[in-house]
């Protein structure tokens, strides 16, 4: 994967084509944008400019000089080109959480982390930095999920980021740039990834039809990587999803625990086949992202809701099930929903904080008869 290669990203690209034509490049990086749009894929591509072993001015895929600049990329045939491409260069360092499965620390292998520990960041950061690249002339480190690197870890990583030392670059991939330091910020150039056209991601959606592509293009607010993601995910997240907003737009008090318990089994059996999709990531963290895409589910169809009671029905998260929105939005009521939603974000934290899984959803459903929605509306 070269630079030119990377889809919908043009902005971003093009900076950091620019930056390296100019010699402008900054030390570190931080790559901000949702999950799932491409920035480690950039990333890699932009890793694999920086360590290529060919003169970048002599290549120009188009062969014609006015492309010359503009086009600039790794040469693709290169030694350290063709490592990179089979994910074993010795100057590309990824950095990631489960990371501490391969510790040589026996304390940090038996973690199920949640954050970056800084064991990891010590290791497989701070000591490889400082030794010499051995194939290219400098070194590139990305460390994904930036946003969950602890304070404790930033701290770790500000000197290092200041100065890095044998011409290393550093990328840092971030979902949440608030969750980092104003020092760290001011010690990183940011580059901006923004979400894909609902156009676009039906266009890579083949495989499902077009309503269901439309429904993950507004779900995962245009990430390519998430859509495809779910639509991977074995039960259909599709048919799960139909059948939450079916469930929830005519719940009653006396279903609240069989719905909770429908909802973290769907979980877990999403979470199941996830893990055969990412192998890497531990039980625990995808149980959590799993049980998180149901409280989306509910933020989704409350926000359609507070939409169609404004008289709004356009741009529906769940406009496939607009009968079903209309029911929960005259049940609700526009307060109603966004009391709701405020609970979600609460769920959120408490699925964050690892509170016992099996009352989560009961609390969430609860707080909705407790506003007394459900019992005016009986
Ligand atoms: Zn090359």
């Amino acid at each position: 994967m070269n630079l030119s290669d990377i889809f919908c990203q043009d902005r971003a690209v093009e900076a950091l084509r620019r930056a390296h034509q100019t010699g402008r490049l900054a030390h570190a990086y931080i790559f901000d944008g949702i999950d799932g749009i491409g920035k480690f894929t950039t990333a890699k591509a932009f890793a694999k400019l920086l360590l290529c072993q060919s003169d970048q001015s002599e290549i120009s895929p188009q062969g014609s000089s006015t492309n010359l600049k503009s086009q600039i990329d790794s040469c693709g045939q290169c030694e350290s080109c063709r490592m990179i491409d089979a994910d074993n260069h010795p100057d590309f360092h990824h950095i990631y959480k489960e990371l501490c499965k391969v510790s040589r620390e026996p304390e940090l292998r038996s973690k199920q982390p949640i954050d970056l520990p800084i064991g990891v960041i010590r290791e497989f950061f701070i000591e490889k930095i400082q030794v010499k690249p051995s194939l290219s002339t400098s070194k590139v480190f990305v460390i994904s999920e930036s946003e969950k690197l602890n304070i404790a870890s930033q701290n770790a990583l500000l000197k290092v980021l200041e100065e890095p030392p044998n011409k290393s670059f550093i990328i840092l991939l971030c979902s949440k740039l608030d969750n980092l330091l104003p020092t760290t910020k001011s010690r990183s150039q940011i580059v901006h990834f923004g979400p894909l056209s609902e156009e676009k991601i039906i266009e890579k959606l083949p495989e499902v039809n077009q309503t269901e592509a439309k429904f993950f293009a507004r779900f995962t607010n245009g990430s390519l990587g998430q859509s495809e993601l779910l639509t991977k995910l074995q039960p259909s997240f599709y048919a799960i999803k139909k059948e939450f907003v079916k469930k929830f737009s005519i719940f009653q008090i006396g279903d609240v625990v069989d719905f909770s318990q429908w909802i973290n089994s769907s979980a877990g059996e999403l979470a199941e086949s996830w893990m055969k999709l990412k192998a890497a990531s531990s039980k625990a963290d995808l149980g959590r992202a799993a049980r998180k895409i149901f409280v989306s589910l509910f933020i989704s169809v409350l926000s359609d809701a507070m939409r169609v009671s404004l008289g709004g029905e356009e741009k529906l998260t769940n406009f496939d099930q607009l009968a079903e929105v209309k029911t929960i939005s005259q049940r609700f009521g526009q307060l109603g929903c966004a009391d709701i939603i405020e609970v979600c974000y609460q769920t959120i934290r408490f699925i964050d904080a690892s509170v016992n899984e099996k009352l989560v959803f009961e609390h969430l459903l609860l707080n909705c008869t407790e506003s007394g929605i459900i019992k005016s509306s009986i």
